[in-house]
């Protein structure tokens, strides 16, 4: 593990209570930042594990898909910190489907978390970001966590696909933007393939039992088949590639996708 890399740099994690999110603000945590995590849960729930993280994590409760919650985001950052080297825009949800299956309001709910929520946040920091990001070395970086359901299709994923799919370009957008007026801040795009965390289970769960699969476990041995490194990811398996996004071993990086699949896109 690089510790020191990111000494002194501020960082908030999107949906950081759990699986990649949480794996996330750890390694940043461990590699020096201080870490703002922002996530669905009152305080009282979020105590236990700010408990484990330590004096270097703080909490702010926050919709990402809530335009106000952003505002309230930004002012515990501010009042905290004053600065933000890190963005890692982490909260997302799923939703599976036949597409003729699909509800308005779960397409519009995806559509609001995944990609709301990553416009939303990069919108309101950006000021910030591009000021903090002028005194240190690579800038300021943006992390957005899309997934390999960005790149290629799943059957009766298309909702999913398409939130994922958005994330990708808007990072492609946004990195083109600073780039062209010289901003200190990069923008990546993340691109999980299956990694073990609660919203894979819950989906799993999901997909069990609507008889269309066998059992969890089941689909488990069937994901671990189809990819070419024979096991699901874990989530700190993805943390490592997010402390590089947003440090300086990644400064000429920006508007690239960091493919972490176990192989899954290049079959
Ligand atoms: P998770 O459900 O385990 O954790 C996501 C966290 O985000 C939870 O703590 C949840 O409460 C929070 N969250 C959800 N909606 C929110 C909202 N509106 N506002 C604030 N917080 C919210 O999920 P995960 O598997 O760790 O996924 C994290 C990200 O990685 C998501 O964007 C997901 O789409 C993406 N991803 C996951 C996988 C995978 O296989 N697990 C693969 C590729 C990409």
């Amino acid at each position: 593990m690089t510790i020191g890399k990111l000494e002194g740099r501020i960082a908030l994690v999107t949906g950081g209570l759990r699986g990649i999110g949480l794996a996330s603000a750890r390694r940043l945590i461990a590699d020096g930042a201080a870490v703002v995590i922002s996530d669905l849960d009152d305080s009282a729930a979020a105590a236990p594990i700010l408990a484990e993280l330590g004096p270097a994590a703080s909490y702010v409760r926050a919709d990402v898909s809530a335009e106000a919650d952003w505002q309230t985001a930004h002012a515990h950052v501010n009042e905290r910190h004053g600065r933000l080297h890190i963005l890692v825009n982490n909260a997302g949800t799923d939703l599976t489907g036949a597409v003729e299956s699909l509800a308005m309001a779960d397409w519009r709910r995806i559509m609001a978390v995944n990609v709301d929520g990553v416009f939303l946040g990069t919108r309101t920091f950006t000021p910030l970001l591009a000021a903090s990001g002028a005194e240190v070395a690579g800038g300021a970086s943006i992390i957005n966590v899309s997934s390999i359901m960005g790149l290629v299709g799943m059957s009766e994923v298309s909702a999913y696909n398409a939130s994922k799919g958005a994330v990708r370009m808007f990072t492609k957008g946004i990195a083109m933007e600073f780039a062209a007026k010289r901003m200190p801040i990069r923008a990546n795009s993340l691109h999980p393939g299956f990694v073990e965390t609660p919203l894979l289970h819950a989906g799993f769960e999901r997909w069990a039992a609507s008889g269309a699969a066998g059992s969890v476990e089941d689909l488990i041995d069937g994901m671990n088949a189809a990819t070419p490194i024979g096991r699901l990811a874990q989530p700190d398996e993805i943390a490592g590639p997010v402390a590089f996004l947003a440090g300086p071993d990644s400064s000429y990086m920006t508007g690239a996708e960091l493919v972490i699949d176990g192989g899954w896109t290049a079959q």
